[in-house]
Formats: structure tokens, sequence, C-alpha cells
């Protein structure tokens, strides 16, 4: 297993890049630790592929270095690197039997027989394919396929790191929940180094320890799920995870006290030097409707979503996202809606501001 260590990266597609939009990834600097899983979240195209390919070394960056545990490795081929690697689509051998493409990397680096045979069936143990072992990979399913090209993806213990793009893309909505669970536990077993690219917040919430915020070619933040749920860095991350994202809400700060149109909020921390227009960052789940506290709205409309509402009302003319609880009614007085003081992130220039503890 490897550290990997991205040193001044970035990448162009085109020969002769003439501006920063020409970059799909844009002077890239991070350490991520040996042992750990990651995953590559963003939005269509923001690079999560091509990071992941420059990694693997499927592609050669136009600047900067990678490194694993401090050896340059820029220059070596996939082989070299030592990394296995799960693709959006299955890649097994439909003549062989789903035993032998397991053991296919084994044998590939010549290990024992005794322990191919017992590592084989300890990895399709823990992803389901025990029964079909001995069947062809020809006439299975699109899943089971690629439940094959996962168990091989995992199968060799001593690979620097496991790379996986989009790996559940074909699998039948009802089992996705499933691998991704035993994906995770794999991690927890073998403990390797594992980065995961997905558009999907609940897949890379659920698999990784570490998710990588990926935007328009820059990392805007590392976290754990809960540092981006609780202190998004950047009003983006605050807005793509959460479901809806979190409330961005214009205000001007003096001290301990933010103003949002003429009207008073109190914020734990003193944001005295700051001077001139800031964002409010909240997050839906931090929004009380109430009767008689806070900011003034008018209720648009509720959506019962089962677990809990979401109720979309009118703050000064933009839209504020609560959610209530799912027993909690929603009555025509209340018209006001207050914060937990210690929930509300203060944005300036798109970037999480810290003010002196209270
Ligand atoms: P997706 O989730 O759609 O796969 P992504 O986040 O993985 O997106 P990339 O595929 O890495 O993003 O693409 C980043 C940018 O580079 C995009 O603007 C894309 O159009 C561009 N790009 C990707 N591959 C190539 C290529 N082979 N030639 C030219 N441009 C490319």
């Amino acid at each position: 297993m490897a550290k990997i260590t991205l040193d001044n990266l970035a990448h162009s597609y085109f020969p002769n890049p003439t501006g920063e939009a020409d970059f799909a990834l844009k002077e890239l600097n991070h350490d991520w630790t040996d042992g750990e899983a990651y995953a590559l979240l963003g939005a269509s195209g923001c690079g999560k592929t091509t990071l992941l390919n420059i990694i693997s070394g499927l592609l050669i960056p136009s600047q900067g270095r990678i490194l694993f545990n401090d050896v340059d490795v820029t220059a070596s081929s996939t082989t070299d690197r030592n990394i296995a690697q799960v693709f959006q689509f299955p890649v097994v051998y439909d003549t062989m039997t789903v035993r032998d493409n397991l053991a296919f990397p084994l044998r590939n680096r010549g290990a024992d027989a005794g322990y191919i045979a017992a590592r084989v069936q300890e990895i399709a143990a823990m992803i389901g394919l025990e029964e079909t072992l001995d069947r062809k990979a020809r006439g299975l399913t699109a899943d089971a396929k690629q439940k094959i090209s996962l168990g091989r993806g995992m199968v060799r213990e001593d690979v620097n790191a496991l790379l996986f793009d989009e790996p559940l893309t074909v699998i039948d909505p009802h089992m996705k929940w499933e691998l991704r669970t035993q994906l995770k536990q794999l991690h927890q077993k073998f403990g390797h180094t594992m980065i995961y690219v997905t558009h999907d917040q609940t897949e890379a919430l659920t698999f990784a320890n570490k998710v990588v915020v990926m935007h328009d070619g820059r990392v805007v933040q590392i976290g754990t799920p809960q540092e981006l749920f609780e202190r998004p860095e950047h009003t983006f991350v605050g807005y793509f995870i959460g479901s809806p994202g979190m409330n961005l809400i214009p205000a001007d700060v003096d001290g301990k006290t933010a103003k949002v149109h003429g009207a008073s909020l109190s914020l734990a921390r003193a944001y005295g030097a700051l001077s001139g227009k800031v964002e409010l960052g909240v997050r839906p789940e931090f929004v009380s409707l109430t009767e008689d506290e806070g900011l003034p709205v008018k209720v648009r409309r509720v959506e019962d979503v089962g677990r809990h509402k979401i109720v979309r009302a009118d703050l000064f003319g933009s839209e504020i996202n609560i959610v209530a609880g799912e027993d909690q009614s929603i009555s025509p007085d209340m018209t006001r809606v207050a914060f937990d003081p210690a929930r509300v992130n203060v944005y300036v220039d798109d970037w999480l501001t810290e003010g002196e503890a209270a």
C-alpha cells in the first residue's frame, strides 16, 4: 500500500494550452494517506477520471509529478506502479470460469496454488460469488460480471492502491447498496489505499472515509463525510453535498451580528475585522420554522419525502429550504425562521471564514 503524493499536478488535453480554461486539472498539491478509502466526487467533467488515469499511469500529466511512498512514478507504467483498477464496465474473460477469472491476477504473479485457492474462496464469499465459482463467465448477468471485475481488483493483497472508476454503474439499483457496503467491509478488512470515482454523493459518503470534492479541475475540499456536512470550506461543497444543499444567504456582518436585509441575526463567533458582504451558509437541517422568532419568511410549498418534510419558503425574495420532522405540522402562523448560531458558516468570496471564538 502506498501514500500517494500529487506534486504541482496539472493536465491539459490540448497540445498548446493557452489559458486556465484549457486545463482539465489545475495545480493539484496533496498527500493522500496510506491505507485510506478516498472517493473522488464531483459533477460530470470536473476532472475525476483524468486524475484517476494519471494516478494509474494510463495518462501522463502535462505538468507536475506523482509519487508513491515518496518515489517519483510519473514516468512508470501501470504495471510498474503495481495498482489494480476496476472500470465502469466489466472486464472479464468470458471463456474462463469465475474461479479462474478471480485467480488470474494471482497466477500472473506466480502465487502459490494453495494460497490462490484460499484467497479466491475468501474474496468470492465476501462479494457473493461463491455459488457461481465453477460457471463460465459468459452466461452470467452484467451484475455478476461486474462483481467478478471487483473481485479481480481486490484479490491481490500486495497492490499499492486499488482504483475504482464508477464501478457500480452497471449494477442493478437494489444491489448497489449491498455492494457498496461489501466494498467498505473489504477496505476495513484489508486496509488497501482505495480511490473511488463517482458523481453520486450517497455512494461517496457511504464508501469513503475521506471524500475529495472536485470542481472545475480543482480539489476544493478533502474531508470526512461529517466535515463536509458540518464545515464545508467552500460554498460549492455546501451546495453540492446534501439534499437539498446548504442555504446561502447574503448578509452584512458586524462583530457577532449579521444583518440580512436589515434584520439581525446572532452568530456564535465575532467577525469584527470583516467588512462588506458575506454569505451565511446554513444547512436546511439546522433551520427551524417558528411563529415568533427569527427572520420573516413565507412558506411556498411543503414536500413530504417520507422520512422528513422539505419546506420551501421565500426569504426576502430568495428561496430558503428547511428540513422539518415527518411529524411536524406546518401551520400558516409559521412565518419566521431561526438558525442555531453554532451551525451558521460565514463565507467571504466563497471561502469559509473563521471568526474569533466566543
Ligand atoms: P465524468 O463524470 O463525465 O466522467 P469527469 O469528472 O471524470 O467526468 P473527465 O472525464 O476527467 O471528468 O474530464 C475533464 C475534462 O477533460 C472535461 O472537460 C472533458 O471534456 C475533458 N476531456 C476528458 N477526456 C478528454 C480527451 N480524451 N480529450 C479531450 N478532452 C478530454
